[in-house]
């Protein structure tokens, strides 16, 4: 491999975007957002009984392909309840990745339950089916439907897998084997709105999958996140526990549970569904950026993450991987002070103090990866905003 460019790549960027500073990722506005947050202000209907909240479930579930959408105050509530209504409970263990956001470990902590951490595949840099059979061959064993650790005997209760940085995991590998074992799977699929598995959106493999709508993903309402699913009654509850558990009535409160303010305001769906119009473009531009830097890679002396064959992700952020840690640290110093944003991988939960003594399967290729990629500019630059502008 050469050694980075980093001059180069500086250049490079500042080409792309025409600006002196880059953020990594920016949204963009300029569509019916105003129109519409206006709607709601002049309406009064500024919180969840709003009707752009159900337009823009309907939005994204039948963008996705999903029966139902529920949707949420963030992404993180949404696999909050996602992990609940799929019936993890205090105790339980949850296979996960290290190799990701916080939020996916926060949730199923809310619980009490207790993250596992898998290792993850060099090509998808997620969940890797590899490393799942290896773990579930020795330490799970079956029994009434459920599967259970042999070494804890807790309960295994759910998978979590994620799609980091919009790269479709073997999500087909990974259900099948969650299914041979009974293991409910979620996806998080924060990061990977609009990313394909051949025809297939990610998001529609699990029994319930989360989106987050947070400032800096492909799509933003501000705050916000999704639960998507094709099964009626875990809509239902997912909708019922975010809503505080309220008992339909006309003017009754009665509630059977302990339940969650997590329903996603009106102002906040107004953003969403101004956004989702102009998704399918914004997914054009980012296609094209991705084979921009792709393209530039081998001259730069740095390596672009392929998404394996047959998927399509939805470029959120664009990655790439350098020689080492050392070589990560002096791209991140250099392109930073010079206004180029660039981002390393998250710390691995398993280093962070409160998930450090949760089970691991040793976690190498984690490692690997957390030493040498790095994010590089990936918002829509601005000489192609006027591709966003509605029609309508
Ligand atoms: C963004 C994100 C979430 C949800 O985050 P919120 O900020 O709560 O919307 C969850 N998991 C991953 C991997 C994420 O990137």
């Amino acid at each position: 491999m050469l050694s980075e460019r980093l001059d180069d790549f500086v250049t490079l960027a500042r080409e792309i975007f025409g600006e002196e500073f880059i953020p990594l990722h920016r949204p963009v506005f300029g569509g019916n957002e105003t129109r519409y947050l206006t709607g709601c202000i002049e309406s009064n209907f500024v919180s969840s009984a709003g009707a752009k909240v159900g337009a823009f479930e309907q939005a994204v579930a039948e963008f996705v392909g999903a029966k139902h959408g529920i949707a949420t105050v963030n992404g993180t509530a949404a696999l909050h309840v996602a992990l609940m209504v799929a019936g993890v409970t205090r105790g339980d263990e949850v296979l996960s990745q290290s190799l990701t956001f916080a939020a996916t470990c926060n949730a199923i902590s809310y619980i009490g339950a207790r993250p596992v951490f898998i290792d993850v595949d060099r090509d998808t840099l997620g969940f890797s089916p590899t490393a799942l059979r290896r773990w579930l061959e020795t330490h799970a064993r079956v029994e009434n439907g459920h599967s259970y650790s042999r070494t804890t005997g807790a309960r295994i209760a759910a998978c979590v897998p994620m799609h980091t940085f919009g790269l479709p995991v073997h999500i087909a590998e990974l259900s099948a084997l969650c299914a041979e074992f009974h293991i409910p799977l979620i996806e998080d699929a924060a990061e990977s709105l609009g990313s394909r598995v051949g025809d297939r959106q990610t998001g529609t493999f699990g029994a319930i999958s989360a989106f987050s709508f947070n400032g800096n993903k492909i799509i933003t309402t501000g705050g916000g996140g999704m639960l998507t699913t094709d099964d009626d009654e875990i809509a239902r509850k997912a909708r019922h526990l975010s809503t505080t558990a309220k008992l339909p009535h006309d003017y009754n409160f009665v509630h059977d549970m302990v339940g969650y303010n997590y329903r996603m305001p009106n102002l906040n769906a107004a953003l969403g569904l101004a956004q989702m119009e102009r998704l399918p473009a914004m997914l054009e531009i980012k296609a094209e950026l991705a084979r921009r830097w792709r393209a530039a890679c081998p001259a730069l002396g740095l390596t672009w993450i392929e998404a394996p064959t047959g998927t399509h992700p939805n470029n959120w952020l664009n990655a790439v991987l350098v020689r080492d840690r050392a070589a990560r640290d002096a791209m991140l110093e250099y392109t930073n002070a010079q206004g180029v944003m660039t981002r390393p991988v998250w710390t691995p939960m398993h280093q962070l103090a409160h998930f450090a003594d949760c089970q691991t399967d040793g976690l190498e290729v984690t490692e690997w990866l957390a030493d040498r990629v790095v994010n590089i500019p990936s918002s829509v630059p601005e000489n192609q905003f006027h591709r966003l502008i509605p029609t309508i």
